[in-house]
Protein backbone atom coordinates (compact mmCIF):
# COMPACT_ATOMS: atom_id res chain seq x y z
CA UNK A 1 0.00 0.00 0.00
CA UNK A 2 1.26 3.14 -0.81
CA UNK A 3 0.67 5.80 1.64
CA UNK A 4 1.91 9.56 2.18
CA UNK A 5 2.95 11.01 5.76
CA UNK A 6 -0.25 13.44 5.41
CA UNK A 7 -2.03 10.54 5.03
CA UNK A 8 -0.91 8.51 7.80
CA UNK A 9 -1.11 11.59 9.78
CA UNK A 10 -4.57 12.25 9.14
CA UNK A 11 -5.56 8.61 9.53
CA UNK A 12 -3.53 8.95 13.04
CA UNK A 13 -5.71 11.65 14.25
CA UNK A 14 -8.91 9.90 13.38
CA UNK A 15 -7.51 6.59 15.77
CA UNK A 16 -6.66 9.43 18.37
CA UNK A 17 -9.99 11.00 18.18
CA UNK A 18 -12.16 8.10 18.41
CA UNK A 19 -9.93 6.06 20.69
CA UNK A 20 -10.64 8.17 24.21
CA UNK A 21 -10.53 5.05 26.28
CA UNK A 22 -8.56 1.83 26.17
CA UNK A 23 -11.84 0.12 25.45
CA UNK A 24 -12.35 2.56 22.75
CA UNK A 25 -9.12 1.85 21.34
CA UNK A 26 -9.64 -1.83 20.75
CA UNK A 27 -12.92 -1.25 19.38
CA UNK A 28 -11.58 0.87 16.63
CA UNK A 29 -8.06 -1.68 15.89
CA UNK A 30 -11.03 -4.35 15.33
CA UNK A 31 -13.19 -2.02 13.04
CA UNK A 32 -9.88 -1.49 11.15
CA UNK A 33 -8.37 -5.28 11.34
CA UNK A 34 -11.95 -6.57 9.70
CA UNK A 35 -12.33 -3.92 7.14
CA UNK A 36 -8.76 -5.55 6.16
CA UNK A 37 -9.96 -9.15 6.40
CA UNK A 38 -8.99 -10.57 9.68
CA UNK A 39 -11.67 -12.80 11.99
CA UNK A 40 -11.63 -13.24 15.36
CA UNK A 41 -10.34 -15.93 17.55
CA UNK A 42 -12.06 -16.97 21.15
CA UNK A 43 -9.59 -17.77 23.57
CA UNK A 44 -12.29 -20.48 24.73
CA UNK A 45 -12.49 -22.25 21.56
CA UNK A 46 -10.61 -24.28 19.07
CA UNK A 47 -8.40 -22.33 17.12
CA UNK A 48 -7.57 -23.21 13.24
CA UNK A 49 -4.86 -21.42 12.48
CA UNK A 50 -4.10 -21.80 8.31
CA UNK A 51 -0.99 -20.33 6.08
CA UNK A 52 -1.81 -16.75 5.12
CA UNK A 53 -4.99 -16.58 7.70
CA UNK A 54 -5.20 -12.59 9.24
CA UNK A 55 -6.76 -13.21 13.09
CA UNK A 56 -7.21 -11.42 16.27
CA UNK A 57 -8.33 -11.65 19.57
CA UNK A 58 -9.65 -9.65 22.44
CA UNK A 59 -9.45 -9.37 26.15
CA UNK A 60 -11.32 -7.53 28.80
CA UNK A 61 -12.42 -5.64 25.80
CA UNK A 62 -9.55 -3.11 26.27
CA UNK A 63 -6.17 -5.58 25.09
CA UNK A 64 -5.70 -7.26 21.71
CA UNK A 65 -3.32 -9.66 19.88
CA UNK A 66 -3.55 -9.15 15.98
CA UNK A 67 -1.81 -12.16 13.86
CA UNK A 68 -0.75 -12.76 10.52
CA UNK A 69 0.29 -16.45 9.94
CA UNK A 70 2.74 -16.22 7.22
CA UNK A 71 2.26 -17.34 3.62
CA UNK A 72 5.81 -18.65 3.46
CA UNK A 73 6.59 -18.92 7.48
CA UNK A 74 4.06 -20.96 9.61
CA UNK A 75 4.47 -18.79 13.65
CA UNK A 76 6.40 -22.14 14.48
CA UNK A 77 9.19 -20.91 12.87
CA UNK A 78 9.43 -17.15 14.55
CA UNK A 79 7.13 -14.64 15.28
CA UNK A 80 7.95 -10.94 13.77
CA UNK A 81 6.24 -8.95 16.89
CA UNK A 82 5.25 -5.50 17.63
CA UNK A 83 4.00 -4.26 21.39
CA UNK A 84 2.35 -1.41 22.41
CA UNK A 85 -0.41 -0.24 25.55
CA UNK A 86 -3.83 1.30 25.16
CA UNK A 87 -3.53 2.97 28.20
CA UNK A 88 -2.93 6.76 29.25
CA UNK A 89 -3.35 8.42 32.43
CA UNK A 90 -6.44 10.41 33.05
CA UNK A 91 -9.00 10.42 35.76
CA UNK A 92 -11.53 7.80 36.81
CA UNK A 93 -15.08 7.95 38.06
CA UNK A 94 -15.74 6.47 41.31
CA UNK A 95 -18.43 3.83 42.12
CA UNK A 96 -20.14 6.61 44.60
CA UNK A 97 -19.67 9.48 42.79
CA UNK A 98 -22.66 12.01 43.04
CA UNK A 99 -21.21 15.52 44.56
CA UNK A 100 -23.20 18.33 44.98
CA UNK A 101 -21.53 21.52 46.21
CA UNK A 102 -21.92 24.92 46.42
CA UNK A 103 -24.91 24.45 43.60
CA UNK A 104 -23.07 22.24 41.72
CA UNK A 105 -23.17 18.59 40.42
CA UNK A 106 -19.70 17.22 41.00
CA UNK A 107 -18.60 13.65 40.03
CA UNK A 108 -15.59 11.87 42.22
CA UNK A 109 -12.75 10.85 40.40
CA UNK A 110 -9.63 8.56 40.60
CA UNK A 111 -6.47 9.30 39.00
CA UNK A 112 -5.18 6.63 36.69
CA UNK A 113 -1.52 6.14 36.20
CA UNK A 114 0.84 8.83 36.56
CA UNK A 115 -1.05 11.66 35.23
CA UNK A 116 0.61 15.14 34.79
CA UNK A 117 -2.39 16.88 36.49
CA UNK A 118 -1.82 20.70 35.94
CA UNK A 119 -3.32 20.27 32.38
CA UNK A 120 -6.08 18.92 33.53
CA UNK A 121 -7.68 22.45 34.20
CA UNK A 122 -10.12 24.62 32.24
CA UNK A 123 -10.38 22.15 29.61
CA UNK A 124 -13.44 21.02 27.81
CA UNK A 125 -14.00 17.32 29.21
CA UNK A 126 -16.17 14.60 27.86
CA UNK A 127 -16.51 10.91 29.74
CA UNK A 128 -16.38 7.73 28.01
CA UNK A 129 -15.27 3.75 29.03
CA UNK A 130 -17.31 0.81 29.54
CA UNK A 131 -20.82 -0.17 31.29
CA UNK A 132 -22.25 -2.89 32.38
CA UNK A 133 -25.92 -3.40 33.09
CA UNK A 134 -28.81 -6.19 33.47
CA UNK A 135 -31.09 -6.71 30.85
CA UNK A 136 -35.16 -8.20 31.30
CA UNK A 137 -34.30 -11.41 31.31
CA UNK A 138 -31.37 -11.16 34.02
CA UNK A 139 -27.95 -11.56 31.78
CA UNK A 140 -25.34 -9.41 32.72
CA UNK A 141 -24.03 -6.79 29.41
CA UNK A 142 -21.69 -4.64 28.83
CA UNK A 143 -21.43 -1.96 26.16
CA UNK A 144 -19.55 1.33 25.45
CA UNK A 145 -20.63 4.46 26.05
CA UNK A 146 -18.75 8.10 25.06
CA UNK A 147 -20.31 11.47 25.47
CA UNK A 148 -18.70 13.35 22.64
CA UNK A 149 -19.67 16.71 23.52
CA UNK A 150 -17.92 18.45 26.37
CA UNK A 151 -19.80 17.73 29.43
CA UNK A 152 -17.59 18.65 32.51
CA UNK A 153 -14.53 20.82 33.49
CA UNK A 154 -12.09 21.36 36.51
CA UNK A 155 -11.91 24.98 37.01
CA UNK A 156 -8.60 26.80 37.83
CA UNK A 157 -8.57 28.42 41.67
CA UNK A 158 -8.22 32.52 40.83
CA UNK A 159 -4.88 33.31 41.24
CA UNK A 160 -6.16 36.21 43.71
CA UNK A 161 -7.22 33.31 46.04
CA UNK A 162 -3.78 32.14 45.82
CA UNK A 163 -0.94 34.28 45.23
CA UNK A 164 1.72 31.71 45.44
CA UNK A 165 0.05 29.90 42.71
CA UNK A 166 2.78 30.56 40.23
CA UNK A 167 5.52 29.00 42.84
CA UNK A 168 4.23 26.28 44.73
CA UNK A 169 0.99 25.13 44.33
CA UNK A 170 0.25 22.13 45.09
CA UNK A 171 -2.75 19.69 43.64
CA UNK A 172 -4.83 17.98 46.11
CA UNK A 173 -5.88 14.55 44.13
CA UNK A 174 -8.44 14.44 46.44
CA UNK A 175 -10.26 17.53 46.49
CA UNK A 176 -8.81 19.75 43.54
CA UNK A 177 -9.73 17.93 40.81
CA UNK A 178 -13.23 17.22 40.84
CA UNK A 179 -14.88 18.34 37.34
CA UNK A 180 -17.93 20.13 37.43
CA UNK A 181 -21.19 18.62 35.38
CA UNK A 182 -23.72 20.99 36.29
CA UNK A 183 -25.75 23.67 38.36
CA UNK A 184 -28.14 22.08 40.93
CA UNK A 185 -31.08 23.24 43.16
CA UNK A 186 -30.93 22.84 46.62
CA UNK A 187 -33.58 19.78 46.51
CA UNK A 188 -32.25 18.35 43.06
CA UNK A 189 -31.21 15.47 43.29
CA UNK A 190 -28.90 13.55 40.48
CA UNK A 191 -28.51 9.84 40.17
CA UNK A 192 -25.26 8.97 37.97
CA UNK A 193 -26.05 5.67 36.95
CA UNK A 194 -29.49 7.20 35.57
CA UNK A 195 -28.05 9.10 32.88
CA UNK A 196 -25.71 6.57 31.95
CA UNK A 197 -29.10 4.44 31.31
CA UNK A 198 -30.25 7.29 29.19
CA UNK A 199 -26.92 7.54 27.73
CA UNK A 200 -26.62 3.54 26.79
CA UNK A 201 -30.10 3.48 25.33
CA UNK A 202 -28.92 6.48 22.91
CA UNK A 203 -25.98 5.14 21.82
CA UNK A 204 -27.26 1.32 21.66
CA UNK A 205 -31.42 1.73 20.55
CA UNK A 206 -31.65 -2.04 20.40
CA UNK A 207 -30.12 -2.73 24.40
CA UNK A 208 -33.15 -3.23 26.57
CA UNK A 209 -31.60 -2.14 30.11
CA UNK A 210 -33.28 -2.78 33.38
CA UNK A 211 -30.40 -0.96 35.35
CA UNK A 212 -26.85 -0.12 35.25
CA UNK A 213 -24.58 -1.95 37.04
CA UNK A 214 -21.34 -0.69 36.92
CA UNK A 215 -18.64 1.13 34.93
CA UNK A 216 -15.32 1.58 33.98
CA UNK A 217 -15.35 6.04 32.65
CA UNK A 218 -12.34 7.89 32.32
CA UNK A 219 -12.59 12.02 31.55
CA UNK A 220 -10.89 12.93 28.47
CA UNK A 221 -10.35 16.42 26.60
CA UNK A 222 -12.38 17.03 23.70
CA UNK A 223 -9.76 19.27 21.74
CA UNK A 224 -9.18 17.28 18.61
CA UNK A 225 -5.73 16.11 17.76
CA UNK A 226 -3.75 18.68 14.63
CA UNK A 227 -0.87 19.39 13.27
CA UNK A 228 0.54 22.29 14.89
CA UNK A 229 3.52 24.80 14.62
CA UNK A 230 4.60 27.70 11.72
CA UNK A 231 5.78 24.97 9.44
CA UNK A 232 3.09 22.52 10.50
CA UNK A 233 5.77 19.98 12.02
CA UNK A 234 3.97 19.03 15.00
CA UNK A 235 1.23 16.73 16.20
CA UNK A 236 -0.73 17.54 19.20
CA UNK A 237 -2.87 15.48 20.81
CA UNK A 238 -3.84 13.36 24.35
CA UNK A 239 -3.04 9.97 24.48
CA UNK A 240 0.06 9.99 21.90
CA UNK A 241 1.43 7.80 24.69
CA UNK A 242 1.00 4.82 23.91
CA UNK A 243 -2.23 5.23 20.97
CA UNK A 244 0.68 6.55 18.58
CA UNK A 245 2.51 2.99 18.51
CA UNK A 246 -1.26 0.84 18.60
CA UNK A 247 -1.69 2.85 15.34
CA UNK A 248 1.41 2.76 13.79
CA UNK A 249 2.33 -1.01 14.86
CA UNK A 250 -1.20 -1.61 13.58
CA UNK A 251 -0.79 0.38 10.31
CA UNK A 252 2.62 -1.59 9.60
CA UNK A 253 1.09 -4.82 10.18
CA UNK A 254 -2.09 -3.90 7.71
CA UNK A 255 0.50 -3.18 4.81
CA UNK A 256 2.88 -5.77 5.49
CA UNK A 257 3.12 -8.15 2.64
CA UNK A 258 1.87 -11.31 4.81
CA UNK A 259 4.80 -13.74 3.59
CA UNK A 260 6.26 -13.89 7.33
CA UNK A 261 4.14 -14.85 10.54
CA UNK A 262 3.47 -11.27 12.02
CA UNK A 263 2.01 -10.39 15.60
CA UNK A 264 0.74 -6.88 17.27
CA UNK A 265 -0.13 -6.96 21.35
CA UNK A 266 -1.67 -4.04 22.37
CA UNK A 267 -2.22 -4.59 26.43
CA UNK A 268 -4.03 -2.67 28.59
CA UNK A 269 -2.95 -1.11 32.10
CA UNK A 270 0.60 -0.04 31.35
CA UNK A 271 0.23 2.98 33.17
CA UNK A 272 -0.61 1.07 36.23
CA UNK A 273 2.12 -1.62 36.16
CA UNK A 274 0.93 -4.09 33.78
CA UNK A 275 -0.53 -6.60 36.62
CA UNK A 276 -4.03 -7.75 35.77
CA UNK A 277 -5.63 -10.72 33.03
CA UNK A 278 -5.26 -8.18 29.91
CA UNK A 279 -1.95 -6.48 30.95
CA UNK A 280 1.47 -7.18 30.21
CA UNK A 281 2.39 -9.17 33.33
CA UNK A 282 -0.66 -11.09 32.94
CA UNK A 283 -0.70 -14.80 30.39
CA UNK A 284 -2.17 -13.35 27.51
CA UNK A 285 0.97 -12.84 25.17
CA UNK A 286 2.08 -16.20 26.48
CA UNK A 287 -0.99 -17.75 26.17
CA UNK A 288 -1.10 -17.17 22.29
CA UNK A 289 2.38 -17.87 22.00
CA UNK A 290 1.98 -21.81 23.38
CA UNK A 291 -1.01 -22.41 21.80
CA UNK A 292 0.54 -21.50 17.97
CA UNK A 293 3.50 -23.37 19.26
CA UNK A 294 1.56 -26.19 19.91
CA UNK A 295 3.95 -28.13 22.40
CA UNK A 296 6.36 -27.75 24.79
CA UNK A 297 9.51 -27.80 22.33
CA UNK A 298 7.58 -26.24 19.57
CA UNK A 299 7.71 -22.86 21.98
CA UNK A 300 11.25 -22.94 22.42
CA UNK A 301 11.87 -23.02 18.79
CA UNK A 302 9.15 -20.35 18.22
CA UNK A 303 11.00 -18.40 21.00
CA UNK A 304 14.14 -18.86 19.97
CA UNK A 305 13.20 -17.31 16.27
CA UNK A 306 11.15 -14.62 17.39
CA UNK A 307 11.63 -10.89 18.07
CA UNK A 308 8.95 -8.56 20.02
CA UNK A 309 9.47 -4.54 19.22
CA UNK A 310 7.99 -2.77 22.36
CA UNK A 311 6.90 0.48 21.36
CA UNK A 312 6.46 3.24 24.05
CA UNK A 313 6.79 7.30 23.09
CA UNK A 314 10.61 8.38 24.35
CA UNK A 315 11.71 11.70 26.26
CA UNK A 316 12.39 14.09 23.28
CA UNK A 317 15.10 16.81 25.10
CA UNK A 318 12.62 19.73 26.52
CA UNK A 319 14.80 23.48 25.21
CA UNK A 320 13.42 24.49 28.54
CA UNK A 321 15.04 21.93 30.93
CA UNK A 322 17.32 19.90 28.93
CA UNK A 323 19.34 19.55 32.03
CA UNK A 324 17.38 17.15 32.56
CA UNK A 325 18.83 14.71 29.96
CA UNK A 326 21.76 13.18 29.57
CA UNK A 327 23.68 15.50 27.27
CA UNK A 328 24.76 12.58 24.49
CA UNK A 329 21.28 11.27 24.67
CA UNK A 330 18.44 14.06 23.85
CA UNK A 331 16.71 13.03 21.55
CA UNK A 332 15.14 15.33 18.99
CA UNK A 333 11.59 16.23 17.27
CA UNK A 334 11.17 14.79 13.37
CA UNK A 335 15.33 12.87 13.81
CA UNK A 336 14.12 9.73 14.08
CA UNK A 337 12.50 6.63 16.42
CA UNK A 338 14.49 6.29 20.04
CA UNK A 339 16.12 2.98 20.65
CA UNK A 340 15.83 3.11 25.10
CA UNK A 341 18.70 1.51 26.98
CA UNK A 342 18.77 0.67 30.82
CA UNK A 343 21.79 -1.11 32.17
CA UNK A 344 18.98 -2.33 35.06
CA UNK A 345 16.56 -3.70 32.92
CA UNK A 346 14.14 -0.85 32.94
CA UNK A 347 14.21 -1.63 28.87
CA UNK A 348 14.84 -4.64 27.39
CA UNK A 349 17.12 -3.84 24.64
CA UNK A 350 20.71 -5.40 24.30
CA UNK A 351 23.17 -4.93 21.52
CA UNK A 352 21.69 -7.73 19.41
CA UNK A 353 18.13 -6.61 19.31
CA UNK A 354 19.35 -2.86 18.54
CA UNK A 355 21.62 -3.87 16.39
CA UNK A 356 18.72 -5.71 14.29
CA UNK A 357 16.44 -2.17 14.59
CA UNK A 358 19.45 -0.17 13.17
CA UNK A 359 19.87 -2.23 10.21
CA UNK A 360 15.99 -2.09 9.58
CA UNK A 361 16.11 1.30 10.17
CA UNK A 362 18.85 2.11 7.51
CA UNK A 363 17.14 -0.25 4.66
CA UNK A 364 14.50 2.51 5.41
CA UNK A 365 16.90 5.67 5.08
CA UNK A 366 15.21 6.63 8.13
CA UNK A 367 17.91 8.11 11.35
CA UNK A 368 17.84 6.60 14.77
CA UNK A 369 18.30 8.19 18.18
CA UNK A 370 19.06 6.98 21.39
CA UNK A 371 17.87 7.43 25.54
CA UNK A 372 19.39 6.30 28.54
CA UNK A 373 18.38 8.39 31.57
CA UNK A 374 20.80 10.80 33.32
CA UNK A 375 22.38 7.61 36.21
CA UNK A 376 21.18 10.62 38.55
CA UNK A 377 17.43 10.20 37.91
CA UNK A 378 14.95 7.08 38.02
CA UNK A 379 14.32 5.63 34.75
CA UNK A 380 10.65 4.95 33.29
CA UNK A 381 9.45 1.80 31.74
CA UNK A 382 7.49 -0.36 29.41
CA UNK A 383 5.90 -3.17 28.72
CA UNK A 384 9.15 -4.43 26.78
CA UNK A 385 11.09 -6.26 30.45
CA UNK A 386 7.62 -7.45 31.48
CA UNK A 387 7.26 -9.55 28.28
CA UNK A 388 10.74 -10.13 27.48
CA UNK A 389 10.68 -12.27 31.16
CA UNK A 390 7.53 -14.00 30.37
CA UNK A 391 8.18 -14.52 26.73
CA UNK A 392 11.75 -15.42 26.89
CA UNK A 393 11.33 -13.45 23.38
CA UNK A 394 13.97 -11.58 22.21
CA UNK A 395 12.93 -7.92 22.62
CA UNK A 396 13.58 -4.68 22.79
CA UNK A 397 12.35 -1.28 23.12
CA UNK A 398 11.31 1.92 20.68
CA UNK A 399 9.57 4.51 20.60
CA UNK A 400 9.20 8.31 18.95
CA UNK A 401 10.30 11.25 21.20
CA UNK A 402 7.47 13.61 22.30
CA UNK A 403 6.97 16.51 24.71
CA UNK A 404 4.60 16.62 27.66
CA UNK A 405 4.27 13.08 28.15
CA UNK A 406 1.57 12.27 30.70
CA UNK A 407 0.20 15.59 30.17
CA UNK A 408 -3.67 15.77 29.02
CA UNK A 409 -1.80 16.58 25.66
CA UNK A 410 1.01 15.59 24.39
CA UNK A 411 3.40 16.69 21.67
CA UNK A 412 5.05 14.73 18.79
CA UNK A 413 6.94 15.34 15.54
CA UNK A 414 5.04 15.16 12.18
CA UNK A 415 7.16 13.32 10.64
CA UNK A 416 8.59 10.36 13.38
CA UNK A 417 5.17 8.16 13.66
CA UNK A 418 5.53 7.27 9.43
CA UNK A 419 8.78 6.78 9.98
CA UNK A 420 8.51 4.42 12.78
CA UNK A 421 5.56 2.52 11.38
CA UNK A 422 7.54 1.88 7.75
CA UNK A 423 10.50 0.46 10.05
CA UNK A 424 7.94 -1.66 11.69
CA UNK A 425 6.15 -2.54 8.18
CA UNK A 426 10.34 -3.46 7.00
CA UNK A 427 10.26 -5.66 10.19
CA UNK A 428 7.47 -7.32 9.71
CA UNK A 429 8.38 -8.25 6.12
CA UNK A 430 12.16 -9.13 6.67
CA UNK A 431 12.69 -12.47 5.98
CA UNK A 432 16.20 -13.08 6.72
CA UNK A 433 17.29 -14.00 10.71
CA UNK A 434 16.33 -11.59 13.69
CA UNK A 435 19.48 -13.03 15.84
CA UNK A 436 23.05 -13.13 15.03
CA UNK A 437 23.08 -17.06 16.00
ZN1 LIG B 1 3.65 4.64 27.60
Amino acid sequence: MNMSQDEFNQQLFGFLAAATTPFHAVAEMIKRLTAAGFTRLLENAEWDIEAGGRYFLTRNDSSLVALVAGRDSSPREGIRMVGAHTDSPCLMVKPNPEIQSQGLFQLGVQVYGGALLNPWFDRNLSLAGRVSYQCPEGQLRVALVDFREAIATIPSLAIHLDRDANKNREINAQTAILPVLCLLGDEDKFDFRALLQQRLLMEHPQSEVQQVLDYELSFYDTQAPSLIGLRQEFITSARLDNLLSCFTGLEAMLQSDGAMSALLVCNDHEEVGSLSTSGAQGCLLTSVLHRLAGSHSNYAALAEHSLLMSTDNAHAIHPNFADRHDENHGPLLNRGPVIKVNASQRYATNSETSGLFRMLASMEDVPVQSFVVRNDMACGSTIGPISAGATGVRTLDIGVPTLGMHSIRELAGSRDAWDLCRILRRFYNYAGPLSAS
